[in-house]
């Protein structure tokens, strides 16, 4: 598995770009805010993965879930025809009916894609010679999911856990304390060597350690 990251600065999510060159395909996790927010840090990457030829790759995007700084950088993609949209069941109804808990309108933010690819709970991606799995994550939103790689171990967790014991807030709609604490819980029984969040650093050691802290900071909080 080839992975490019794109750090997200101030607000704006992380992307992580898994490519797979023989088969011309890509497969995105999280946008990021609007290009115009992230001076197109994510067009660029992109650009130099592909070398231009942008007919011949097909994208898939997974959306860990509807925030609009994990969702508005679709206009980052333009060059690109072949392009698949993908999430959670809820996640994906509320990104298609761009409700309040996407936040979209709250910074009058628009998006031009729908999701139209769902996956439920423990679907398996095959992706180049990786196996993704998608684990339901409820707690920060209610349709938050991660992607579980089995290969290298590595979980894209999107804004359920990040680096320095942390996980993600609570308190915006559809988010809910316990239910977080129940996904933390389940997550840290996984075995993981790499941790790519949604937002910060990612992390290569005691992965295991740094999740069951922020279930014991949510659990005394
Ligand atoms: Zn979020």
């Amino acid at each position: 598995m080839k992975l490019d990251v794109v750090r997200g600065g101030g607000m704006s999510s992380n992307s992580f770009i898994l490519s797979d060159e023989n088969e011309g395909k890509l497969f995105i996790v999280d946008l990021g805010l609007t290009g115009k927010l992230t001076r197109f840090a994510l067009k660029k990457s992109l650009k130099k993965i592909v070398d231009e030829k942008y007919e011949d790759y097909e994208l898939e995007v997974f959306l860990t879930h509807s925030h609009l700084d994990h969702i508005w950088g679709d206009n980052n993609l333009k060059d690109f025809q072949k392009i698949t949209f993908s999430a959670s069941e809820l996640a994906a109804n509320h990104i298609n009916a761009r409700d309040e808990i996407t936040l979209l309108s709250k910074y009058r933010a628009k998006i031009s894609f729908t999701v139209d690819k769902i996956y439920a709970d423990e679907d398996v991606i095959k992706f180049a010679d990786s196996e993704l799995k998608v684990i339901y994550s409820p707690g920060h939103t209610d349709g938050s999911a991660v992607l579980y790689e089995t290969n290298s171990k590595s979980l894209f967790a999107g804004d359920v856990v990040f680096a320095g014991g942390a996980c993600g807030r609570v308190d915006f709609p559809t988010g809910d304390r316990w239910e977080m604490i129940a996904t933390l819980d389940k997550l840290s029984r996984l075995d993981i060597n790499h941790l790519y969040s949604g937002h910060g650093p990612d992390v290569h050691q005691n992965v295991k350690e740094n999740i069951l802290n922020a279930k014991n900071m949510m659990e005394y909080w």
